[in-house]
């Protein structure tokens, strides 16, 4: 069983915020971005990273165990809850010792089984909220199975957080959100919380709100964003952090979005879903049709051994639907996907009939 949110944290039903620097650098720093962001009330969580999972050895690797201590006066100055991620037992150790209120795992971690269960067996018995990021790698079984980890030694207040995924090519996005992924997550599980960081998908800080309006619009529950006073002179990520100032502006041009509206508005929305799901239907069975006629033409070029793939009807059908799809104005871009996937297909079952003999089942 996962809790939601509003069961362990005092936010009712607005959207979770959650804003800090990427990493603890002194504790000047930790306490002015904070005194700045607790002035924002809808700021609820203080993020920051002590220890930094780094790709090469050169790097800035975190400030380690004095900035649990920072965190401290941090707590004690604003009021904010902290959160820091976690990758070792000894991390948790540190964490629960200095009081932190909330963990996170990062996406390095959660992509490897057995740093994960390590994590999990040094939980046991521990009542803490625990964050858990998806992995690098575009694998929702492998963030699923962190989650039912952590789930299963007990622990009942967890939130996932979305960060992108390392993809070949992701441009413009430092890691590609692939939104498909979350919200498959949330379909599958429906009371899991999920954040977005829109820090570590964009990766830079023009595209911070475009990202995060699309995931308040997808329904996440919160938003992890970093947030340093001097970003351009940050030590770990600095094209993507935001000074206080530009936190502040962007919170005020996103749209929160209700989830429901009032009884008209619902009406509404339900007749014109009932119309959705009539033209859907309707969709299926033009396809049927569609398909229908390919096995009449993948038998009757087999009759007359006539090749699969003629390239100029396949250029006048493009030619031809697209011209009506702007008629249409309907995205020229989604009918060719949608010609190329009916086409695959086309020669798939022509291919069949012709290799293997295959009849049509009905
Ligand atoms: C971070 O939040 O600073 C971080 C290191 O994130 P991730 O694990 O998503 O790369
Ligand atoms: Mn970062």
């Amino acid at each position: 069983m996962i809790l939601p949110l509003n069961q362990w944290l005092a936010i009712g039903n607005e959207t979770l915020i959650i804003a800090g620097p990427c990493s603890a650098e002194s504790e000047e720093q930790l306490i002015q971005t904070a005194v700045e962001l607790a002035k924002i009330p809808s700021v609820k969580i203080f993020r920051t990273g002590i220890w930094k999972p780094r790709t090469r050895p050169d790097g800035f690797e975190g400030i380690g165990k004095i900035g649990l201590e920072w965190l401290q006066k941090v707590k004690e100055k604003t009021g904010l809850l902290t959160t820091v991620e976690v990758a070792t037992p000894y991390h948790i150790e540190e964490c629960l010792h200095h009081g932190i209120d909330v963990l996170w795992i990062g996406a390095r971690t959660v992509g490897n089984p057995f740093s994960m269960q390590e994590i999990a067996e040094a939980l046991k018995g521990i009542d803490i909220p625990i964050m858990i990021k998806n992995p690098l790698n575009p694998d929702l079984k492998l963030w699923l199975g962190a989650i039912e980890r952590i789930n299963q030694i007990g622990i009942k207040k967890i939130a996932a957080i979305h960060r992108g995924f390392y993809t070949y090519n992701s441009k413009p996005y430092r890691n590609a959100p692939l939104w498909e992924i979350p919200i498959e997550l949330k379909r599958i599980l429906p009371d899991l919380p999920i954040i977005s960081d829109p820090s570590h998908i964009a990766g830079n800080r023009n595209l911070l709100a475009s990202i995060a309006q699309k995931a308040l619009d997808l329904e996440m529950q919160g938003l992890m964003i970093e947030v340093h006073p001097y970003p351009e002179k940050a030590l770990t990520d600095a094209n993507q952090q935001i000074t206080p100032q530009a936190f502040l502006n962007l919170l005020s041009t996103l749209i929160f979005r209700k989830e429901r509206g009032n009884v008209d508005f619902e009406n509404k929305l339900q007749r014109l879903r009932s119309m959705i799901d009539s033209a859907d239907d309707e969709l299926i069975q033009i396809l049927a049709k569609r398909m229908d006629l390919v096995y009449q033409i993948g038998e009757y070029k087999k009759e007359n051994d006539i090749t699969i793939l003629q390239i100029k009807r396949w250029n006048e059908i493009i030619c031809m639907r697209l011209s009506k799809a702007k008629e249409l104005g309907l995205s020229i871009d989604f009918i060719k996907k949608l010609l190329e996937i009916l086409h695959e297909e086309s020669i798939q079952i022509q291919t069949d009939i012709l290799n293997k003999g295959l009849k049509k089942l009905k």
